[in-house]
């Protein structure tokens, strides 16, 4: 069995619980904890995006996620 780590704050990713609890975007593997910091870093920012346009948020979230993991932390 493959042995998951989340690889922005490196901690061991659980998959049993409600099969949540992981998220891979971007080829990036993230935990729930790491997934729902990015939802709140990236709120604000999204909120000042009108019209909204799915590409450019795509293109944030990758942005984000990157700089995430070079950080090892949001
Ligand atoms: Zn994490």
């Amino acid at each position: 069995m493959k042995k998951l780590t989340c690889d922005i704050c490196h901690k061991d990713i659980t998959t049993e619980v409600n099969g949540r609890g992981y998220f891979h975007m971007a080829n990036i593997d993230i935990c729930e904890d790491c997934h729902d910091r990015m939802e709140v870093e990236l709120k604000p920012v999204v909120r000042t995006k009108q019209p909204f346009n799915y590409e450019w948020y795509e293109r944030l979230m990758r942005d984000s996620l990157t700089k995430a993991v070079s950080r090892g932390r949001w």
